[in-house]
């Protein structure tokens, strides 16, 4: 690409229609070109048939549209897709589709590895690579969307994918205004949860967004001494300052909070860590999914029994909290949370990150 040439899939439509106003288009030709993309899975202009012979010449002088490259493609025995994706610099990424839970999920990531370093996750092993741009963000949907047959069906996206997208703020919100173009595939924000360790800033700038997404907060523990061991950016963000932000997070009408927990055995699956989440959470309108860990290598964490993570439940349960045990998809591709990790996409580093993984 000549740095002239921009990339259309970077561009929210108000910005396409200013770039080719520029270039002496219409805005409906804006539109057009955001239905070929989003709608029909169409990025080579020449067969962009409703645009005039002269103008596809034009776009395809002066414009590219980056789409991301499957390199590979696995289904798990349950149903589960995940998909590697290549984007230009030769970096990769694993986004998942998960059917029928009932819905059609994706879960897209918002970054090459994750700077957090939660301890009991694989992506965060890896470290920060790079952030995704917003094109490659909802590219990952698009190239979803088209593999699973679902470019015209509706589908939810959870950002649960490889890392963190409170700390890829921008990119990640204009990802959704572009998902959310009428004219593209429409997704209302109601069908896109955002999951974070909880980044108190990006939490109060989240509040203050017209397109907002659902909420899941990644617990995982309820001192902050027990958090800090296994989410390192607690240290900054405290337990008090996270839950304070939820508590005045504004949350349209039946509307909650999710609270994720990753469950791992003798660490935070105690009975009492079960009744002090139910004290922290009082005052928020929230519900709790259990995660029971994804073991890996290079994860010094296990699994619980489902007995321990069933009485956790119980408690929650019986003290009114709407509670809910994730079930894991996919794992025999390891395509479950916490799971997604880029063997030799990102050359030098992913070896060496690999190299730090089976110490
Ligand atoms: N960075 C964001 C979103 C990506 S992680 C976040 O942390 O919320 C998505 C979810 O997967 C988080 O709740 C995370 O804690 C969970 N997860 C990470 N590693 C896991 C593992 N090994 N087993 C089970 N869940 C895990
Ligand atoms: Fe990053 Fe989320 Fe993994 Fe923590 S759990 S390292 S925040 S991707």
């Amino acid at each position: 690409m000549s740095p002239a040439q921009h990339d259309i899939a970077e561009l929210e439509p108000a910005e396409l229609e200013t770039l080719l106003a520029a270039n002496g288009c219409e805005p409906f030709h804006a539109r057009q070109i955001f239905r070929w993309i989003y709608r029909y899975g169409v990025t080579d202009f020449g067969r962009m048939t409703d645009l005039s012979r002269s103008l596809r010449q034009q776009l395809h002088d002066q414009f590219v549209i980056h789409t991301p490259r499957i390199v590979s493609d696995e289904t798990s025995s349950d149903g589960t897709r995940k998909l590697a994706l290549e984007f230009t610099d030769g970096r990769r990424i694993e986004s998942v589709f998960i059917p029928d839970t009932p819905s059609m999920t994706f879960c897209v990531s918002t970054q090459v590895g994750c700077a957090m370093g939660c301890g009991f996750c694989l992506t965060g092993k890896m470290g920060l690579v790079r952030n995704l741009t917003a094109g490659e963000i909802a590219g990952q949907v698009r190239v979803l969307a088209a593999a699973t047959g679902l470019l015209d069906h509706p589908f939810n996206i959870v950002l649960m994918g490889m890392g963190e997208p409170l700390h890829n703020y921008e990119q990640t919100m204009k990802a959704l205004r572009i998902l959310h173009s009428e004219h593209g595939l429409a997704v209302s924000p109601r069908r896109v949860t955002l999951s974070t360790v909880g980044i108190v800033p990006g939490l109060e700038r989240l509040a203050r967004e017209p397109l907002m997404p659902n909420l899941a907060i990644s617990l995982h523990a309820t001192t902050d001494a027990q958090r800090t061991a296994l989410v390192p950016p607690n240290k900054r963000y405290p337990l008090a300052s996270i839950l304070e932000t939820c508590r005045r997070f504004p949350l349209k009408r039946r509307n909650r909070i999710t609270f994720e927990y990753v469950m791992l055995d003798g660490i935070n699956d105690s009975s009492e860590d079960a009744r002090r989440l139910v004290r922290l959470l009082s005052g928020i309108k929230s519900k709790v999914n259990l995660i029971p860990l994804n073991p890996a290598p290079g994860i010094p964490y296990d699994r619980p029994s489902d007995e321990r993570v069933n009485r956790f439940a119980q408690i929650l349960a019986d003290r009114h909290i709407t509670v809910s045990v994730r079930k894991s998809r996919g794992r025999d591709i390891r395509a479950a949370c916490g799971q997604l990790i880029v063997e030799g996409g990102s050359r030098k580093t992913a070896a060496q990150q690999m190299a730090l993984l089976f110490r």
